[in-house]
């Protein structure tokens, strides 16, 4: 034992080693690859949001923001959710800036689960879900999501049998990273169904809200009766805005959960960057900010399939979010990691294997490509993916 592994006497996550995002994106630094690995463009925002920004600053808008978030982005996140989905948050006692979507869902966990409860989480599942659950002492309880030619499902009948007296909180994310899915009507009433007359919480991640293809209808849960009124719903304008490097994002839910997640928020990060927030507020007012989001998303996640039609990867329905998943089985018989190591380093286009979703390493021969790239780069990975 080192002189350091004494000190802190046992890791709190003695599991976790560095994200997978972390651990591609340095990969393809180093072997100068195509990184189609970690999700975030590779194109800047618009720049009356940049102008937005400065304006704050250069007013001195550049102390503390309330505890909770500016007033005025609070209200607009109101507006935006009761135009979108119909449902009114009290800006004031129910909605709460937070730094990102990963604080949001850390903060939900951790104010809402005990040491001993159980938290049923869906595979593949998105990698801070189950750290912070242990963090705050939880117990996960994973589900496999199914495989059928139109995409990957939840088997509600197999939630509903991995609830048992410990079952403090599901954790859905929809439109789904890394698989590209989407929970439709039925999937929410049977989520319902099974929540209904329990005390059992909902943490629905819906940082992908935005973007949804084919004329598809995001079913947030704040559109619905039983759910809201049960629900974390959280966001982040990381990837509605192009801006994954502001960390900004926010959580709506009734004002008995959000008094909770506040006692917590005010001591994990008390306040967020002031001025973006201020920005953000003015640029939610402003139309069509994020209505043209799916059709500029569907373009590019069209541009990427059909160049895939042109290589010997199988890509996988996707209806939403900017992830593109692909089946390697008839190219390689090497597990995800292996492989997506191999693709960064001699193919030269990095990518995420599923793997590190499912607890154990699950191996399925599938990889995940972010396409939310310019179509340049998106045709330099797809000349080296055709090449092998
Ligand atoms: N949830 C999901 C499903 C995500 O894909 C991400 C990040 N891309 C997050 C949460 C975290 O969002 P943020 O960057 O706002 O913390
Ligand atoms: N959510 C991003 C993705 O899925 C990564 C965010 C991160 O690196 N933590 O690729």
């Amino acid at each position: 034992m080192t002189p350091h592994a004494r000190l802190i006497a046992g890791s709190r996550l003695p599991e976790v080693g560095t994200t997978i995002f972390s651990v591609m994106s340095a990969l393809a630094a180093e072997y100068g690859a195509v990184n189609l690995g970690q999700g975030f463009p590779d194109f800047d925002c618009d720049p009356r949001l940049l102008e937005l920004a400065l304006e704050s600053m250069q007013k001195g808008l550049n102390q503390y923001a309330p505890m909770s978030g500016v007033a005025a982005l609070r209200e607009a996140v109101s507006g935006k959710i009761e135009a979108t989905y119909g449902r009114r948050y009290d800006p004031n006692d129910e909605i709460t800036i937070t730094a990102g979507a990963t604080q949001a869902i850390m903060t939900a966990i951790l104010c809402a689960v005990h040491p001993g409860d159980e938290v049923i989480v869906i595979e593949p599942v998105y990698d801070s879900y189950v750290p912070s659950i242990a963090l705050a002492g939880g117990m996960p309880v994973r589900v496999q999501m199914e495989m059928s030619d139109d995409g990957f499902h939840v088997p509600w009948d197999k939630v509903g049998a991995a609830v048992s007296s410990r079952t403090r909180m599901i954790a859905i994310n929809s439109p789904h990273n890394p698989t590209g899915s989407l929970l439709d009507e039925q999937d929410l009433q049977a989520l319902a169904k099974i929540v209904d007359g329990t005390r059992i919480l909902v943490l629905s991640d819906e940082v992908y809200e935005h973007i949804v293809y084919d004329s598809r209808i995001h079913q947030s849960v704040s559109r619905h009766d039983v759910l809201a009124s049960r629900a974390f719903v959280i966001s982040s304008f990381g990837k509605t805005f192009h801006v994954t490097g502001w960390k900004i994002g926010y959580v709506a839910a009734p004002a008995e959960l959000t008094a909770e997640f506040r006692k917590v928020h005010q001591f994990n990060v008390f306040a967020v960057n002031t001025p973006l927030q201020y920005a953000l507020a003015k640029y939610l007012q402003e139309p069509a900010t994020y209505a043209g989001l799916p059709a500029f998303y569907q373009r590019k996640r069209d541009l990427f399939r059909s160049g895939l039609a042109n290589t010997r990867f199988r890509a996988l329905v996707c209806d939403g979010t900017y992830f593109q998943c692909v089946d390697y089985s008839c190219l390689s018989s090497m597990p995800e990691a292996e492989f997506a190591r191999w693709l960064t380093t001699q193919t030269g286009v990095a990518a995420i294997p599923l793997a590190p979703f499912y607890q154990g390493g699950k191996e399925s021969r599938l990889l995940r490509f972010c396409f939310a790239k310019k179509d340049e780069t998106l045709q330099a990975a797809l000349e080296r993916l055709a090449s092998i």
